[in-house]
Formats: C-alpha cells, structure tokens, sequence
C-alpha cells in the first residue's frame, strides 16, 4: 500500500492562488487545529487521521482554490469524527468556514441508496442542493473522496466495492458535470480499478506498451512542430505527449471490439498556446505540416463542448505517414479541461462565487467565457427537471430563499417551505408518520412539534405505536397544503367512525 505522508508545506508550496501572508497564516492555523482534534486517531490504512485532512487540503489547492475553502478542507471530519464541535470551529474560523465544513459533514450523512439509475438521479440532485448552498461545499466533498478512494485498500471487499460503486456512479459524474476532468478522470480509474481489477490490468498494460512503443515517435513529431511553430512566430507555451486516463480507454475499447489498433488518440500531443488566434493559426501550420484526416477536425473552440470543455482536436498522418492525434488550446482552456469550475476561481478578477455569477442583480455583466458554466448548469438542471417539477424552477435564488431542505436519519432529503415545522416534514415522508407523530427531533435535540425547522436540519420523528389521531391545533401552524389536507381527512374520518 502506498503511503505518502505530507505535510502543510506540501499543501501550501501547491497553492494556486497568491501565497500571501494572511492565507498562509490561516491555512496554518486550521492545520493546527484539524491536527490537534484529530491527534491519536489512526486511519484504516494505520496512516494519522491528519494526513486524510492535509491530501483532501492538497487536492482542494490543486483544483486552484483559495484559502477559505483549503481550511475547511483541513477542517472537514473535526465535527464528526473528533470531540470539537462545529461550534468552536465558527468561533475560531468565523462563519464562512464553518458554514463549508457543516455542509461536507451533511453531505457525508446522505446515504446513496436504490437502484443504479435511481442512485445517480437521486444523488445528483442531493449533491446539487449542497451545491447551491455552496459550490466548494461539493468541490471539497470531492476532494475528500477522491483521497478515501486512493486508501480504499485497507477496506474490506464489500466495503471497498460500495465506495467504488459509488465514485463511479455519482462522485465521477458530478466532478464531469462540474468540467473537473482531472478529477473525473482520476476517480473512474481508482473505481475502475477495484471494481474490475482485471480489465483495469490489461488496460493498463496495453497503454503502457503502447504508449513505450510510440514515445519515440511522439518525441520526433513534438520536434518538427516546435520548429514549424517557432518558424512562424506562434509562441508556444507547452507541446507534449499525453496519456488518457485508463477507465476512458477501456470504454472506447469496449466500442471498439478491444482492439487497440483501432484507437487513434491513445496517446497524442497537446499544443498550449497564448490565445485564441494561436490556436487557429497554429492549426494552419500543423496541416501544412501534417495532411489532416478528412472529417476528423473537431472546433470545440467555437462550439464548446456542454460541460465547457474547449480546444481544437485534429487527426492528421504524423511522420512516417502514422496516424496522429493533436489537440490545441489556450493555457486557460487547458486548466478549465483539468480543474473545470474550480479554474474560475483563478482566472475570475472578482472572487466571486459561482452563486453571484448565477444569482447577482440583473445588471451584472457576465463576462463572455463565464457564460459557459451557466450554460451548463442549466442543462444539469433541465436534466433534473425531467422527473422533478419543483427543479425546473431550481437555478433561482427565489426558489432557494423559500425553500427548507431537511433530512431523515436515513439521509433522504425532504424539501419545505420556509418555517415548515416537523409536522409538515412527517406528513411529507409518509401520511401515518404524521398522523402517529408525538414528538420530534432536530439534529438531535427535542423540539416541539410547530418547530421551526432550519435549512439542512436532520428532523427525526418520534410516533406513537398505537393508532393516534392528528390534533386539530396542528392546523394552526402547519405550512403546507399537504399537512393541511392530511390531517383535516384524518380528523374527518374519525370523526365518522
Ligand atoms: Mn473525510
């Protein structure tokens, strides 16, 4: 098993954003803390529980993120796992952070249950409420899985096989939908790997020799284009040979009857360029170079793919008349295709959240290449819409602001209007939980039953065994029409019998 022990200056040598003093002060002294909570505590893999806290902080800096989002990272198990509440976490680190690391315990508590499609459909939705309170909250929650999934070892099959399920099914689509192809591409191929050690095997060594038997080759090309590109002028940021990332290959094996042969863009090289007029140009002297395939140039530039991926693609017959991949783009389009939505995090002048950029006044200019992402999350949100009405209505803030989500002990989420109380959340989950409703649960803690629930709450029903009728005083403080209509045909029928 492969242990790699960091420490913080791993995670702060990594960052994205400026290294100022402040974040360095804070992201030091989340570390601090995270690792005096968690001191003693032993992963399953026997590592110190602080090295899941600083891999999760190190994949959250490598999507680019800031120091907000790394602490709570840092942060992400105290509540659950340690003796520190939430509370003296807000105290120290103030509401922001504790707001992140509240919404990744949260999200911890779903539990991913039901048939495949319904587990995908469900999930994307909980995950999206997470992400509309706040987009790191999920980008955080990916960090942290993608670590549990490189330590899966020291887990029992059975175990192992859930979580890996589960990556690929739901972790891995939302990473694809966010445009985290780095992120996707690495929790498919951990996934891959213990769901299919066999097939993830044979790919790999078939990449591997491949990819040895066309190095040379791909070092010659990389050669001549350099020298035609600085002929011309065109700066050249970065050419390089690539390998795709194993589960992606086998699929396209799989469409392919397994033969390799027949797979082009195994490995290819990839032009980095300063804009958007080098990509272009730089296309014109790649075919001059290089005849093209017919048919086999691919403009994502001009119409960029859903998830916002952009870059030109082109198949040409490299040296020696061999069939070649090449893929051009811009700096900034090659860490949108690996960090995806966590790359506007670096490159928008404002730091603004991805929220302001959806929700802000009608006035905001949203700049062009921002325009993508909004894009995007629209079709999620069709895509969601389809077996769910109240979604459709789901990207407006309005919707947000009078909408509650809360959740049952089993982790299913139970929407509401605002000031809903726990009646309105039992006769929600099923008529007899609340017309047998006593009492009631929140996070914990009784509470009454006109309660107002707040938003992400767990609410826990307690009910009588035997038979028992609503009270007609419930009807002065329900929310909904359906607690309403419940509990009136309830007392009504009993008031026949
Ligand atoms: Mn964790």
């Amino acid at each position: 098993m492969g242990k790699n022990p960091i420490t913080i200056e791993d995670v702060l040598k990594n960052l994205k954003v400026k290294r100022t003093a402040q974040r360095e002060a804070l992201i030091r002294s989340a570390y601090e803390f995270a690792e005096a909570a968690h001191r003693g505590q032993k992963r399953k893999s026997g590592e110190d529980y602080i090295q899941h806290a600083l891999h999760t902080a190190l994949n959250i800096v490598k999507m680019g993120m800031g120091s907000k989002t790394t602490s709570a990272g840092l942060l992400h198990d105290v509540p659950e796992d340690t003796a520190v509440s939430l509370e003296e976490i807000e105290k120290k680190f103030g509401h922001e952070i504790a707001f992140m690391v509240d919404g990744v315990t949260k999200l911890g508590k779903i539990k991913l249950r039901g048939t495949k499609e319904e587990m995908y459909l469900e999930n994307l939705r909980k995950m999206f409420l997470a992400m509309a309170s706040d987009i790191r909250v999920v980008l955080i929650k990916l960090a942290d899985r993608l670590h549990n999934m490189e330590t899966l070892s020291a887990l029992p099959e059975d175990k192992r096989k859930r979580i890996a399920l589960e990556t690929l099914e739901v972790y891995a689509p939302i990473a694809n939908r966010l445009g985290i192809g780095e992120m996707k591409g690495n929790l498919e191929d951990l996934a891959f790997k213990h769901l299919d050690r066999k097939n993830y095997d044979y790919v790999r060594r078939v990449q591997e020799e491949q990819y040895e038997q066309r190095k040379k080759y791909l070092d010659k090309a990389v050669e001549e284009l350099k020298k035609e590109l600085t002929k011309e002028d065109i700066k050249v940021i970065d050419v390089f040979g690539r390998s795709k990332h194993l589960y992606r290959l086998f699929q396209k094996l799989k469409r392919h009857d397994m033969d390799i042969n027949k797979i082009y863009d195994l490995v290819g090289i990839r032009i980095i360029v300063p804009d958007i007029s080098d990509c272009y140009e730089t296309l014109g002297v790649v075919h001059k170079k290089y005849r093209p395939l017919v048919g086999r140039i691919k403009d994502y530039i001009s119409l960029p793919k859903p998830n916002g991926y952009q870059s030109i693609h082109t198949t040409v017959f490299g040296p020696e008349g061999k069939i070649l991949e090449i893929q051009i783009r811009t700096k900034k389009m090659d860490d949108e295709a690996e960090f995806g939505i966590a790359a506007h995090w670096i490159y928008s002048e404002q730091q603004k959240t991805l929220r302001n950029l959806i929700f802000g006044k009608k006035n905001t200019r949203i700049p062009q290449d921002e325009l993508s992402w909004v894009k995007q999350l629209r079709e999620w949100q069709n895509e969601l819409g389809k077996d769910n009405v109240e979604f459709m209505e789901g990207l407006k803030i309005e919707f947000f602001k009078n909408h509650i989500f809360a959740f049952t002990p089993m982790g299913d989420v139970i929407d509401l209007p605002e000031d809903a109380t726990p009646i309105d959340f039992a006769y929600k989950v099923h008529s007899e939980i609340g017309n047998r409703a006593i009492g009631a649960k929140a996070d914990g803690k009784m509470v009454s039953l006109d309660y107002k629930i707040r938003n992400g709450q767990v609410i826990e029903i307690i009910i009588s065994r035997e038979r028992k009728n609503p009270s007609r005083d419930w009807l002065r403080f329900v929310r909904t029409s359906l607690a309403k209509s419940q509990i009136k045909k309830s007392l009504k029928k009993d008031s026949f019998v």
